[in-house]
């Protein structure tokens, strides 16, 4: 399947979320369920004047189009990070890093409004918590806000906003809440293979989700720098995605004619501002003079590109998740070139099921690093044996998160049902990821324990975490005004007058 050859979006642009899903798995009743819940009330809000809540989200996740975009009155911006979500008093996001023009990248907040009026009529302007504002991002207005860089949200979505809506409702889990939900009784009741198909359903609609957005994206740069861009991202984990995605969004521009991993290697730590300027002598030494030689030539040219240090969240960070070992990596995949040929291939083979995760991991395997290799880190010591840049973990994470949304999503863009039927398997088939706090407590809360055994496959775990999403998110420790728990007792009635619906369109290969 050669990208060049794929046909055009304009099927896929023009199918809304809801109908893909009817589309693909017409018996899913669990997207019914999200559409009636509480997950379409953001969607009816959404008209005519979203809240505030929403652009929020839309903020926070960047689901705009990020390339060449100015302010109100002209300037060019680049949004370097977003900034964190400030849930208590004061502007919406702190710490965003933010470049007008080619000044040097500026570290403040943002403020989300409606209007450029709100920063007046909200009181900001005379409100000290305000005075960090760097940028005031407003939905629509024609004047910018005064003394504020003012960017306008409205024109930049890259989606209807009633299809940001429904995928942003099921956004965020809440916090620590211990208590077992009410669903659980319901849920306990239901047979193992009704809890198994209800999950499978609920990972349809996830499995939807990312590929909407990487679809959203590709639409913008085209489907290569998209998975690329949201490799990286996935690459970052929670801290880190967007210095690692701004690295990702600098493609054209890291790859120029070279081919050579070191040189790469060194643009890439040098414009994530990753390279430190001194190290004991030793193979550490050595490994950073060779990039420095490439770095110091080319660092003034693009001195206007290199991030803050403050982009980075290194705090808590295991060695193996060190940003310098994952740009190493990626400097390996920039190199030869051959990632989505590989990825094709893949997809291609005929594989049993449990080869899945070790076949993946050496589609992305690169030729093994002379450094990276026998160090973790800059300052940690060599290693005896030879460490895996990326370990069958991260390539879970990869394939659930991104490979295969992305491999599912162009073949519906290309209308080759064959290939997707395979990502569709293989999304099923995956073997489940490493257990963590964020699947106890959405078992304890809807199953009311806490072991895994129901949670072999990784979509089953992906399933579960949907409804949470979709439905404790919207609800709170007591779980007042949810639902799930009526939906799920009618479903049983359903169930038990022998009336089911089962989406049996996955062949098994
Ligand atoms: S909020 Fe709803 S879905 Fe979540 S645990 Fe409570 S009843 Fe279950």
């Amino acid at each position: 399947m050669n990208i060049n050859l794929l046909p055009k979006l304009d099927f896929a642009r023009h199918c809304k979320e809801k109908q893909w899903i009817v589309l693909f798995w017409p018996n899913n009743f669990y997207e019914e369920w999200r559409q009636h819940g509480v997950a379409g009330g953001s969607l009816r809000d959404a008209d005519p004047t979203p809240p505030e809540k929403l652009l929020q989200q839309i903020w926070l996740h960047q689901r705009i189009h990020r390339d060449g975009i100015t302010t109100i009155d002209g300037q060019s911006v680049r949004i370097l990070h977003p900034g964190f979500w400030n849930h208590e008093a004061g502007p919406d996001f702190r710490n965003a890093i933010v470049q007008f023009g080619n000044d040097p990248p500026r570290v403040g907040s943002v403020e989300i409004d409606l209007s450029p009026s709100f920063w007046q009529s909200h009181g900001h302007e005379s409100n000290p918590r305000y005075r960090d504002v760097i940028l005031h991002v407003v939905w629509q207005g024609s004047k910018p806000t005064q003394g504020r860089a003012t960017l306008l949200l409205k024109p930049l979505l890259d989606a209807p906003l009633e299809e940001l809506a429904l995928w942003f409702a099921a956004e965020e889990l809440p916090g620590p809440q211990a208590s077992i939900g009410k669903c659980s009784a319901p849920l306990r009741n239901l047979k193992g293979e009704s809890i198994t198909e209800l999950l499978r359903q609920a990972a349809q609609v996830r499995l939807h989700r990312k590929a909407t957005q990487l679809q959203a994206r590709a639409r913008e740069t085209g489907w290569e720098q998209a998975l690329w861009e949201f490799a990286l991202s996935a690459l970052g984990y929670k801290h880190n995605r967007w210095p690692m995605r701004r690295l990702a969004e600098l493609n054209p521009w890291l790859s120029g004619n070279s081919k050579n991993p070191q040189s790469l290697e060194a643009r890439l730590l040098g414009l994530g501002n990753l390279l430190p300027r001194e190290s004991k002598a030793g193979s550490v030494h050595l490994h950073l003079r060779e990039l420095w030689d490439v770095w110091w030539r080319e660092a003034d040219a693009v001195r206007s590109l290199i991030l803050p240090r403050e982009s980075w969240c290194m705090a808590g960070l295991r060695p193996v998740n060190q940003p310098v070992r994952r740009l190493a990596l990626a400097a390996g995949w920039l190199a030869e070139g051959r990632m989505i040929p590989r990825l094709e291939r893949w997809l291609e083979q005929s594989l049993p099921d449990e080869a899945l995760p070790r076949t993946l991991e050496a589609a992305f395997a690169v030729a093994p690093h002379p450094f990276w290799q026998s160090h973790w880190t800059f300052r940690s010591s060599i290693q005896g044996t030879p460490q895996p840049m990326l370990g069958l973990t991260r390539a879970t994470d990869l394939a659930i998160n991104v490979v295969l949304p992305w491999l599912w999503m162009r073949a519906v863009a290309s209308q080759n049902d064959s290939l997707r039927r395979v990502a569709e398997h293989r999304y099923f088939a995956w073997p489940a990821s490493q257990d963590n706090a964020t699947l106890k407590l959405a078992r304890l809360r809807l199953l009311g324990e806490t072991k895994s055994a129901l949670f072999k496959t990784s979509s089953a775990q992906q399933g579960l975490l949907q409804i949470a999403q979709d439905f404790c998110n919207h609800s709170n420790a007591l779980c007042e005004g949810c639902p799930f728990p009526e939906l799920v007792q009618a479903w049983q009635v359903r169930l038990s007058g022998g009336v089911q619906s089962v989406d049996r369109s996955i062949t098994p290969l």
